[in-house]
């Protein structure tokens, strides 16, 4: 069961919740969202009266919620949630592409790459300044310089930045240099502690799916950062792991409707990172757009083949550019905007 508490809600009335779901022999979670309280009852709420919850002073509504996802679940709110990134919604009606290099790599690659993504017309910018590699002798992202070249080129055109968190010390970093969207990667989407950790900051995260995760778990992996009071999250499919070899990953497009159903997050697609080649890209976003994506998250490096990571599925400037304007069109024929 969970207790939203109207937008103005005080600390009394929060507490007095807390106070009656206690009496009722109920612990609480308090999940303080920048727009909504939510207060998870927890135990066995089948003896539960909602009446004797639903009258106390600053609850707005309580809902028996059946799914093990609480407040990510469509049960809980029925209109699409619409994430704020610095004036740039997500998951309304205008679909968002994210796109920029796999890893910082230089000042004047991160300018070009800023210039490229601004060009093409994308509003928010992506790039890894600290990178999960299958090998520890690749290259590891320059760490914290890795952010300030990219504030230093995305700032120059108010661009958001999207960058990856892999370690809960990394976050007083990300904090001071106020990357705008935290990313977390396929490899930690159930590093729980990192979940709570970035549950506890009021600021977007991009919550890939884990390359074996079903979506319940992704779902699940969402609650944790949810619970903590964290509410914006952005549901990013990237490909799950499959028999099949001449692909990087298999895009779950069917994850898409899926998620659409059962919660009321936005949903993006990073088809770079499914395909595993540039070449793929087109097809596999024009397939995310069509089934019902809110975005993409997209690689383009100024010069791909020079690309110190993932440099095969690195899209041209130019190739970005023809993409928007592919996408465009599909985003009319859908009733959306790009
Ligand atoms: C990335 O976006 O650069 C990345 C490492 O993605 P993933 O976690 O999906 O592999
Ligand atoms: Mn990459």
């Amino acid at each position: 069961m969970i207790i939203i508490m109207g937008t103005h809600a005080s600390d009394e009335q929060i507490g007095g919740v807390v106070t009656k779901l206690d009496a009722m022999g109920m612990g609480a979670n308090v999940s303080r969202g920048i727009e909504r309280t939510v207060i998870g009852a927890i135990g066995d709420e089948r003896t539960i009266d909602k009446e004797l919850l639903k009258v106390l002073p600053g609850v707005e509504n309580v809902i028996r919620v059946m799914k093990p996802y609480k407040i990510v679940s469509r049960e809980s709110q029925a209109s699409d949630s619409i994430i704020d990134i610095k004036g740039i919604k997500l998951g309304g009606k205008e679909v968002q592409v994210i796109a920029g290099p796999c890893s910082v790599e230089t000042q004047a690659q991160m300018d070009t790459a800023a210039e490229a993504v601004v060009v093409a017309g994308c509003r928010l910018m992506r790039g890894g300044a600290f990178k999960p590699r299958t090998s520890p002798y690749s290259f590891q992202g320059l760490g914290e310089q890795g952010l300030e070249f990219f504030q230093n080129a995305a700032r120059r055109h108010d661009l958001p930045i999207v960058t990856e968190l892999m370690d809960v010390r990394q976050l007083d970093i990300f904090l001071k240099h106020d990357v705008d969207v935290i990313q977390i990667g396929t490899r930690n989407m159930q590093n729980f502690d990192l979940l709570k950790e970035v549950g506890r900051v009021h600021k977007p995260v991009v919550l890939k799916r884990g390359m074996s995760a079903t979506i319940k778990e992704w779902l699940m992996a969402a609650e944790y950062i949810a619970a903590g009071g964290n509410h914006d999250i952005i549901f990013c499919e990237r490909g799950v792991r499959s028999f099949e070899t001449y692909y990087r990953n298999m895009l779950d497009v069917t994850a898409i409707p899926v998620l659409k159903k059962e919660t009321h997050l936005p949903v993006i697609v990073d088809p770079s990172h499914a395909g595993g080649k540039a070449w793929m890209v087109p097809q596999l976003s024009r397939a995310a757009l069509a089934a019902g994506a809110d975005g993409l998250l997209v690689e383009m490096h100024p010069t791909p083949c020079e690309a110190w990571c993932d440099a095969e599925q690195a899209l041209s400037p130019e190739e970005l550019n023809g993409l928007m304007g592919e996408l465009r069109g599909i985003a009319q024929v859908i009733g959306r905007s790009l």
